[in-house]
């Protein structure tokens, strides 16, 4: 697994006198689903890398519904090792969810978030806390590269980044990854967003504070299959474009304005001809009629649907549903843990076993 040089820019220099940044502590969240062929790996790979961080580590993993044995297996690690804790969620509520719970729960100095698939190298995490030593409050990663990845998957990634930094007033970079770091002040206030559509990484390019990106080589998963679906993707790129941006109904607006200047148009023309001398081959144009009606219906319902579409997310955000229910928490050594997750206005429903 090669990482890449990294591309943040200098951190800023310290003033002079002043220490780098303290690192209290720092908590690890990982959301898995049906992860349980490749976890023991991840785990062995994370547990080394904890080892060399400035300062005490915790890591949870959040287990969002899996069927597979995951959450069983994180407990025996839990029970066995103080810095291990599970969330399990009461379901597959999808993977912003999952790692919402989790960035919830942690209280740590330093919250970093990853993948439980052995994508995103752990030990990148040291080259992230450096920056946060050093005065940045956000550490985004980019894939350079992933391995295996198809032509047709990279095209649309790239396709989605080029569209959704065009068309929203956001900053987030090509193939950036649910990978990052962030300081105690930027995960509450990436906390305090309780949107229940979400799309974290551009909820992180627009909370702002100091932010800087790092690039990696995704590997291969350790195992198992993407849990990224097509429609979990389009699900995704939906919630992006229409969280973050109010273009669609604008481009409705233009649509309308267009249909209209066309008829206009068309009205001109056929006045035109009907004073001129060539009044004899003014036919009623049939297809011309068609060609409108049809094109005006598309467009109204293409129009009703995007305005629906609004309204669905509207709807949704007004139930004020939690964005996960936790079903059980097993507490570093496998305790159980205090019942409520700790951080501010209570994002989900949660229980203790
Ligand atoms: N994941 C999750 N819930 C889901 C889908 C995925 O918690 O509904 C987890 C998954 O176990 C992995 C991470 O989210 O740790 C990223 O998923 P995946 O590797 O399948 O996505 P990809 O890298 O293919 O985009
Ligand atoms: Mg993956």
């Amino acid at each position: 697994m090669s990482i890449l040089p990294p591309t943040a820019p200098t951190p800023p220099p310290s003033p002079p006198g002043e220490s780098r940044r303290e690192c209290r502590s720092i908590g690890i969240v990982v959301p898995v689903y049906n992860e349980v062929l490749g976890l023991a790996e991840l785990h062995a790979e994370l547990t080394r890398v904890l080892r060399d961080l400035p300062c005490p580590a915790s890591i949870w993993y959040v287990d969002d519904g899996s069927s597979d044995g995951t959450a069983a297996l994180v407990e025996q690690w839990a029970a066995a090792d103080p810095r291990v804790h599970l969330l399990e969620l009461s379901r597959n509520f999808g993977h912003q969810a999952a790692l919402t719970a989790g960035m919830d729960y942690v209280q740590d100095d330093v919250l970093v978030v990853m993948d439980g698939d052995g994508q995103h190298p752990p030990s990148l995490i040291l080259r992230m806390v450096e920056l946060y030593q050093a005065g940045y409050d956000v550490v985004l990663t980019r894939r350079a590269d992933t391995k295996g990845a198809g032509i047709v998957k990279k095209a649309c990634s790239n396709l989605f980044y080029t569209l959704i930094n065009r068309v929203c007033s956001l900053r987030i970079p090509p193939q950036a990854a649910d990978f990052r770091l962030m300081s105690r002040n930027a995960a509450l206030a990436l906390g305090s967003l309780r949107e229940y559509h979400r799309f974290l990484r551009g909820m992180v390019s627009w909370i702002g504070f100091r932010q800087t990106t790092l690039d990696y080589t995704a590997p291969l998963r350790i195992a198992g299959r993407t849990k990224y679906s097509i429609s979990k993707m389009l699900g995704l790129a939906a919630h992006a474009l229409f969280s973050f941006s109010k273009l669609p109904l604008r481009l409705c607006f233009i649509a309308g304005i267009t249909l209209l200047l066309l008829s206009a148009a068309e009205a001109i023309h056929a006045a035109y001809i009907f004073f001129s001398p060539r009044r004899g081959e003014l036919v009623p144009g049939w297809s011309s009629l068609m060609f409108f009606i049809i094109a005006i219906g598309g467009v109204q319902l293409i129009v009703l649907g995007i305005i629906g579409n609004y309204i669905g997310y509207v709807f949704e955000e007004v139930k004020r549903r939690p964005v996960y229910i936790v079903r059980r928490h097993v507490a570093a050594g496998g305790r159980a843990a205090p019942a409520a997750a700790p951080a501010p206005p209570p994002p989900g429903l949660s229980q203790t076993s």
